[in-house]
């Protein structure tokens, strides 16, 4: 269970002594709201105690955090801010239980070490995308504060997490009851609708979205207006590839009407040489790239266990460094393009030539430095 390890007024000394801390200003805890929500809520509220204070950007500047409405947040916190251009949204897809929301939170801490100011949005019915930039802990979701109050200011939405990240959960509907992507369509509306990113003066925005169906909700941040590129996070396991492709067809449709395009695979838990062809391979065929090999790494794990994205547990780590330059990478990101999927018979026929080729390598009938297992 996560707990909130700093007082608030040890926050505020630490604030005073050091603007530029990571874990400096993060919401401070208050106890858990009660009531009034149903089961779902309150076992939600039972599993997020304590509860964060959503952090009001115009009072956070300030030193305060008062419910003042957003305003030109100070870059100050960082002290590098990269010089400000326009604000780049990205989205990240792959299928559930992939890395995304370990893979989004990294990036975004190194984007906040590199001086951008940063939201990380999301857009998983798990809610728990932006737990390792706060601590461990859970924040309310936007549907949930719609449920508990009927209309949300989101400002009330977002939490300040690792190094001034805006964090936003877009949460997902009671189970069994309505689309799951609703969440996302009501959250991206809302913040659209306030011109938060306008106010907040946003470097980056990164949607956390899970990708097994792009439809309904989950298919609104690759659509007209919202992310310009898209990156899928997949490892070199069929299912993982399976959904990639899949997006790729999503991102494919969009295309035509001004969606996002395809920036690249982030290729996730890829340590061995094979695993890393069947990935080279997969993106030769559907004509994108990978932007960075992640390891499968114990860094991770520990850093998670503690409640930190690995940028902010293990700084020196190799796998940090693994992470840093992913950040570079997509910085440096400019043009996206429509991927080429393959068709459900190309997939299945592109699938059986890696499985025979793996059995192949096991048997010792070839031996090829791509494929060694
Ligand atoms: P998703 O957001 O796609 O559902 P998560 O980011 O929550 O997936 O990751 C699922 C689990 O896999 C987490 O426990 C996470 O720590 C672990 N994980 C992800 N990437 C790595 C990695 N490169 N090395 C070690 N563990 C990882
Ligand atoms: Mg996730």
């Amino acid at each position: 269970m996560a707990t909130s390890k700093t007082t608030a007024g040890e926050k505020a000394a630490r604030k005073k002594a050091a603007p530029a801390a990571g874990a400096a200003g993060r919401g401070k805890a208050r106890p858990a709201a009660e009531g009034g929500g149903g089961a779902e809520t309150a076992a939600k509220a039972a599993k997020t105690a304590p509860a964060a204070e959503p952090v009001a950007p115009a009072g956070r500047a300030a030193g305060g955090n008062g419910a003042s409405a957003p305003a030109q947040a100070s870059p100050k916190t960082r002290g590098t801010r990269k010089e400000k251009r326009k604000l780049k949204q990205i989205a990240i897809y792959g299928k559930g239980g992939i890395g995304k929301s370990t893979t989004t939170s990294n990036l975004s801490a190194a984007l906040a070490d590199m001086g951008y100011k940063v939201m990380q949005f999301g857009c998983d019915p798990k809610a728990d995308s932006t737990n390792t930039l706060r601590d461990g802990s859970y924040i309310p979701t936007i549907l949930e504060l719609l449920r508990e109050k009927g209309r949300v200011e989101a400002r009330d939405a977002i939490f300040e997490g690792y190094n001034g990240i805006y964090c936003v959960e877009a949460g997902g509907p009671s189970p069994g009851v309505g689309c799951a992507g609703r969440g996302i369509i009501t959250a991206v509306q809302l913040l659209k609708q306030q011109n938060i990113y306008e106010e907040l003066d946003l470097d980056y925005v990164i949607y956390d979205v899970l990708g097994d169906v792009v439809c309904g909700g989950f298919a609104v941040p690759i659509r007209e207006g919202i992310a310009q590129h898209v990156f899928t996070v997949s490892s070199s396991d069929f299912m993982a590839i399976y959904a990639a492709n899949n997006l790729f067809r999503g991102i494919q449709k969009y295309s035509n009407a001004g969606g996002a395009l395809l920036g690249g695979v982030i290729a996730n838990s890829v340590s061995s040489g094979y695993q890393r062809a069947i990935v080279d391979d997969f993106v030769v065929q559907t004509g994108t790239q990978v932007m960075q090999y992640v390891p499968r790494s114990i860094t991770v794990t520990q850093s998670e266990l503690g409640g930190k994205t690995t940028i902010e547990a293990a700084p020196d780590s190799e796998q940090a460094e693994v992470y840093r330059e992913l950040a570079r990478r997509v910085d440096d990101h400019e043009l996206s393009a429509t991927p080429k999927p393959m068709d459900a018979q190309t997939l299945r026929a592109w699938a059986a030539k890696w499985s025979d080729q793996i059995l192949a390598v096991e048997r010792g009938d070839v031996r090829s430095a791509g494929a060694q297992i």
